[in-house]
């Protein structure tokens, strides 16, 4: 393994909360970053050496990412993949494009988990509108009509009570490929993170609960209060996927637990996950440190859980009433602020988080939560 040395730039596709939180990372490893994001001073630009500002399909931008960097890594999957074979003909690109093609894409990566036996949702594709009526298997209903591309926190998606209803939501969508999906009456949702270096070896997370809510996750909590033996397994299922994709990089399974405790695989995402991100204050390793280890290709950290640990969500909604009260958060010694330098608090934009870590991860939640029920201004504090 060829690991570059501190000192090495690593280039960053993405300039968002995911590539900051890496960014902090990197640099108190002693690595420079490079961010490639259109938007000037993004989240993570704040907090590197240096952003490019330029889309992720300009030709010169890429050549000077290439020129500049030493390895190359990303925080969002809705890349263009000939982007990332252009750079990785110059430069090691973790992960590689092969990664992208199958995650961006709804039906290449059922396709792609079917081929490794790895369960999920009953679903139907419905390419075009002549496929979006007459579809009445009551198998499938009530429904989720998802886009094949460009889908995240619920982007892409309308809930579908019967067959009636899909062709006006198909349309809603934009006429656009989509897979019709069964909902899932399920238990909990659950994801696990896995790392894998260029060796192969494997670091694998426990098992984070999450809860969404209006389709964007709210809260995630380490160890999700499942039993051991499916712990096991939804740990094995993450590596099952990890290495037949030739990860190398850090790759999130969300998952299923449905009511007869099986587990049903729902979206992988190749990069850092919000679900994740207990790992900086909870973990030996976290994901971020995972992904910059694996980028520069050293072997990945231990990803052993420390304590207990639970994630909350601050989204632009917090900001309705004015600027949320930090002070009141900042006075409790067990709850850590992160914020990641956005400007505009549109509702539903991810702005930051609040980690707590505890005796039990219920514990960590009922802290994080009542922390976060401080901020709106205007509340009772
Ligand atoms: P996705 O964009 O596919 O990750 O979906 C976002 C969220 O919508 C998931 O985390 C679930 O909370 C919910 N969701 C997606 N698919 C299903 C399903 N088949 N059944 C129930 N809930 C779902």
């Amino acid at each position: 393994m060829i690991v570059l040395e501190p000192g090495a730039t690593i280039g960053m596709l993405g300039g968002g909360q995911l590539g900051r939180m890496a960014a902090l990372v990197a640099r108190r490893m002693g690595y420079r970053m490079l961010v490639l994001d259109p938007t000037p001073g993004s989240a993570a630009g704040q907090v590197s050496d240096a952003q490019i500002v330029a889309p992720y399909d300009d030709v010169a931008a890429l050549a000077r990412l290439a020129e500049q960097a030493q390895a190359i890594t990303l925080e969002f999957e809705n890349l263009p993949p000939e982007a990332l074979d252009t750079l990785g003909r110059r430069v090691p690109v973790r992960p590689h494009a092969g990664v992208l093609r199958i995650c961006q894409d709804r039906l290449a990566e059922r396709a792609f988990l079917a081929r490794m036996d790895v369960p999920v949702a009953p679903f139907v594709t419905v390419p075009d509108s002549a496929h979006a009526s007459g579809l009445d298997d009551a198998a499938l209903f009530p429904a989720l009509l998802k886009t094949v591309r460009f889908g995240y926190d619920s982007k892409g998606q309308r809930a579908i009570g019967s067959g009636a209803e899909l062709a006006p939501a198909f349309r809603a969508l934009g006429d656009v490929p989509c897979i019709l999906e069964r909902r899932i009456d399920f238990e909990r949702e659950i994801s696990v993170i896995v790392a894998r270096d260029q060796s192969g070896a494997t670091a694998i997370y426990d098992p984070a609960e999450n809860v969404h809510v209006h389709g964007i996750l709210d809260t995630s909590m380490v160890p999700a209060s499942i039993g051991p033996a499916l712990a096991s397994e939804a740990r094995a299922l993450a590596a099952r996927i990890a290495g037949p994709i030739d990860l190398v990089g850090v790759l999130a399974v969300e998952m299923f637990v449905t009511r007869d405790g099986h587990l049903l695989v729902n979206e992988l995402a190749p990069r850092p996950h919000n679900s994740g991100h207990w790992s900086i204050e909870a973990c030996v390793t976290s994901q971020f440190e995972q992904q910059v280890r694996v980028a520069v290709g050293a072997p990945v950290g231990d990803a052993t859980l420390l304590a207990p640990a639970a994630t909350a969500n601050l989204l632009g909604d917090l900001w309705q009433r004015g600027e949320p009260r930090w002070e009141r958060v900042l006075r409790l010694p067990d709850v850590h602020l992160h914020l990641y330098g956005k400007g505009a608090p549109r509702p539903g934009r991810k702005m930051g988080h609040l980690t707590a870590v505890a005796a039990t991860a219920a514990d960590a939640r009922t802290r994080v939560l009542a922390a976060r029920a401080l901020l709106p201004s205007g509340s009772a504090g």
